[in-house]
């Protein structure tokens, strides 16, 4: 990335993984520019070709049947908890509206969402909480089980929570959680809004666990940096959402149709994903290294593939103006790591500039005098 004066930085916060491409990948701008010479809206209330299309390759390479089109992370989420709770309605059982949900979570900033996240300081001051959602601790199968009633509708879990700190659910969690939902009939919604799209090395990090779910949300990274969220489902969990139950004005256009199609035409290429795997296993290796040789900065090194984190032992924020300073561009996330979210097109050149910046900040930081006064 270069500043208006020129200057260039290195950018491993890709827009909080939405730059899934980097910024001005040729496929893409070619892309987008060519639909803006055609048509950039129509109602949905017409058939999109492009939107049928990226909608059957979502289905092709997924567990899903149907595919909703919207614009953001929380919208696809709001779609997921619709669904859900919508399913148990069309089944006869409307009582079960109630999704677990887990600490550390982040499910967007709509007031569903930020019910569904639970955190006090997204919840502060707008009012009444929204009702149906029982928290328990991440990874806690006993907590869950408990949790799970003649009320509850779905388990709602990230595979890898992202702002929660970049935590890797166990794939045995995950797995579990998915016989629970078939012990009781209820559904198991992904929110791979952060951790789909290629960033863990798979195309959706589920597949790692070896599972599928009932209903999945995704963003971010299917844009690559145009607005798009999706909502995915198999065809028994879609059953009560019908057409006009649910809709979008903006959602799934052409413009953003054409983009979505064309991240996919570049994930999709043969070995794409296993480039994101081994670049990523590199920059974890070297990632490694540096919590080696900093050890009074950095506690270890957390996440999967791309979607990697820095614990840190100064707070988070100080370690990320320090990389600035160093031209590297990194974000916060919760439980005091520093967040790396690269594009997924990095090679090897990339990452050792970015492990030597990470390097020369931690320098930075243990010569600066605030550093030596909170030591
Ligand atoms: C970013 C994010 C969201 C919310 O997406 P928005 O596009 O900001 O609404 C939801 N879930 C996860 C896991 C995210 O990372």
């Amino acid at each position: 990335m270069f500043t208006a004066d020129g200057q260039e930085y290195l950018d491993f916060a890709a827009g909080i993984a939405v730059n899934s491409l980097g910024h001005c990948h040729p496929h893409l701008v070619e892309a987008l520019t060519e639909q803006a010479r055609k048509v950039w809206h129509v109602s949905n209330l017409f058939e999109i070709p492009d939107q049928t299309r990226l909608g059957e390759r979502l289905v092709a390479a997924t567990f899903a049947d149907h595919v909703f089109f919207c614009n953001s992370g929380a919208e696809a989420l709001e779609c997921a908890i619709k669904t859900a709770r919508r399913y148990h309605y069309a089944s006869g059982s409307p009582e079960r509206y109630r999704i677990v949900t887990f600490e550390g979570a982040f499910h967007g900033r709509t007031m569903a969402t930020i019910a569904a996240g639970g955190q006090p300081k997204y919840l502060e001051g707008f009012g009444p909480k929204l009702e149906g959602f029982d928290q328990v601790p991440f990874g806690d199968l006993k907590a869950v089980r408990q949790a799970v009633g003649p009320e509850t509708a779905a388990i709602l879990v990230e595979p890898v929570q992202g702002e929660g700190g970049l935590r890797p659910a166990d794939p045995a969690f995950l797995r579990a959680l998915r016989e629970i939902c078939d012990e009781n009939g209820i559904l198991l919604v992904l929110d791979e809004v952060q951790s789909g799209v290629g960033r863990t090395g798979k195309l959706f990090a589920y597949e790692w666990a070896g599972i599928e779910p009932d209903v999945m949300a995704i963003a971010k990274g299917i844009g690559g940096g145009f607005p798009l969220g999706a909502c995915l489902a198999t065809e028994e969990a879609a059953k009560g959402m019908q057409p006009g139950t649910h809709g979008t004005t903006f959602g799934g256009n052409p413009l953003a149709m054409a983009v979505g199609n064309a991240v996919l035409d570049v994930v999709l290429e043969p070995g794409f994903l296993q480039h994101v795997a081994d670049i990523g296993l590199r920059l974890r290796q070297g990632l490694a290294r540096l919590v080696d040789t900093h050890p009074d900065l950095l506690e270890d090194v957390r996440g999967t593939g791309l979607m990697l984190g820095l614990k840190a032992r100064i707070p988070n924020k100080d370690l990320i103006a320090a990389l600035r300073d160093q031209h590297f561009l990194a974000v916060a996330a919760g439980d005091n790591v520093v967040r790396l979210l690269p594009p997924l097109t990095i090679g090897q050149a990339e990452v050792d500039e970015a492990l030597q910046k990470i390097d020369q900040a931690c320098e930075a930081v243990r010569a600066a005098p605030a550093a030596q006064g909170a030591a």
